[in-house]
């Protein structure tokens, strides 16, 4: 599957007007009328509508007429706006090969003009679970100008402000690049989801270095959430970078304890199957309800009780306290659902080490109803070339 920006090239000014005004009037319904298209593109003789027709068939915006005449941006509509902001912003100059699907996003090499490869992620929250979309569209009932792509948008924000807080307190994590609406330009770590890796040299010091991350992030305030061999990547020198940082909680979140055991029993878990982790090693996890003892599992709440804050520096980087308040929302939701989902498409629950590879690039996905979940189905395309075009 790869994303074809090649109609990127083809799309005019008034293309781009037309999306854009689509974009806006999504911020108040959920299905642009037609007639509020018109007025904010303002394109004159009935510009619009031949427009809206050229980006309908492109797959960028989607038409409903069940209520009125209308239509909303598609995954790959709101792709392009992201892109293009990119381009012309100098951040990259061409979108290569597709390096990684996720649970809800999809990840893309690019490359800056000068030949530097980045890694481009792009959020695609809803797409996993379609009784998950339901719950979380109880709680979001009262927003007027609910979207999933604003909660994309708000996934990207909070990946990239956690990813640059987190690489300046020195946590091996990608460089974070720039952000835009759903999309986030990272640098490419060289190496491997440490799913995929069937052998290290040194099991032990690399399982002492990601439990010593888990401990250490708490020890700063923040809890992974998600952290399993799915979101930590491995090089060939065994060097450990973290990545995938929407679901990330604070330790003063009420089921922060929870979270944090969570984190630590999948790394435990996943050692032990995969690496055979020494038996003293599982010997220390067999103390862990002594805790405080030298020998045991870390224990949360005396790290808790000493944590430090990340929330100003968070702040700063443009992830403002209501975003974290409704991305929290959208989490809990999800780990109620996970929690008492028997057939849930989790990364957590996933326990048989060998098929685990094919798993990444197949996880389920759930029916999606095409009327509220923005499909996010991409062109593809033969060719491993980039596509490269101009800024404008
Ligand atoms: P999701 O939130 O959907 O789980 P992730 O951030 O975990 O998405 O990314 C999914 C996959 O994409 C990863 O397992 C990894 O293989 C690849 N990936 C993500 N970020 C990078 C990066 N910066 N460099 C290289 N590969 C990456
Ligand atoms: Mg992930």
């Amino acid at each position: 599957m790869k994303l074809d920006v090649n109609a990127l090239r083809y799309l005019s000014k008034d293309d781009f007007r037309v999306l854009t005004a689509v974009e806006m009037g999504m911020r108040n319904h959920e299905i642009v009328p037609a007639e509020l298209v018109d007025r904010i593109a303002g394109l004159k003789h009935g510009g619009t509508y031949k427009v809206l027709r050229n980006l309908l068939k492109n797959k960028l915006v989607h038409h409903d007429a069940t209520k009125y005449d209308g239509y909303r941006l598609t995954y790959l509509g709101y792709d392009f706006l992201a892109i293009k902001t990119l381009v012309n912003r100098g951040v990259f100059a061409s979108v290569g090969r597709q390096i990684g699907v996720g649970k809800e996003s999809d990840i893309f090499e690019v490359a800056t003009e000068d030949g530097t490869v980045l890694a481009m992620k792009l959020h695609r929250l809803g797409r996993t679970s379609f009784r998950a979309v339901k719950s979380k569209r109880d709680y979001l009932a009262h927003r007027r100008s609910f979207n999933w792509l604003y909660l994309s948008r708000l996934a990207a924000l909070k990946e990239f402000a956690f990813m640059k807080a987190l690489g300046d307190h020195g946590f091996p994590v990608p460089t974070a690049v720039d952000c835009n609406r759903h999309c986030v330009i990272m640098s490419l770590v060289q190496g491997y989801p440490l799913v995929q890796v069937k052998e290290l040299q040194n099991p032990d010091d690399v399982f002492d270095t990601i439990l010593g991350l888990v401990v250490r992030l708490a020890e700063h305030g923040l809890i992974h959430c998600d952290f399993n061999e799915f979101n930590i990547m491995i090089d060939d020198d065994e060097k450990v970078t973290m990545i995938d940082f929407p679901q990330m909680v604070s330790v003063k979140h009420r089921n922060a304890q929870m979270f944090f055991d969570r984190d630590i029993e999948c790394i435990y878990k996943f050692f032990r199957k995969r690496f055979h982790l020494s038996s003293e090693k599982c010997e220390e996890q067999d103390g862990s309800d002594i805790d405080d003892d030298e020998n045991s599992r870390p224990s949360f709440l005396s790290i808790q009780k000493a944590a430090g804050s990340l929330d100003k520096e968070l702040a700063a980087s443009g992830f403002t306290r209501k975003e974290q308040v409704e991305m929290d929302k959208y989490i809990d939701q999800n780990a109620e659902e996970e929690s008492s989902d028997d057939d849930s498409t989790s990364e957590q629950d996933n326990e048989d080490g060998d098929d685990v590879a094919v798993k990444i690039g197949s996880l389920k996905i759930a029916e999606q109803d095409s009327a509220e979940v923005p499909d996010c189905t991409l062109a593809s395309k033969d060719s491993n070339e980039p596509e490269t075009f101009a800024k404008e």
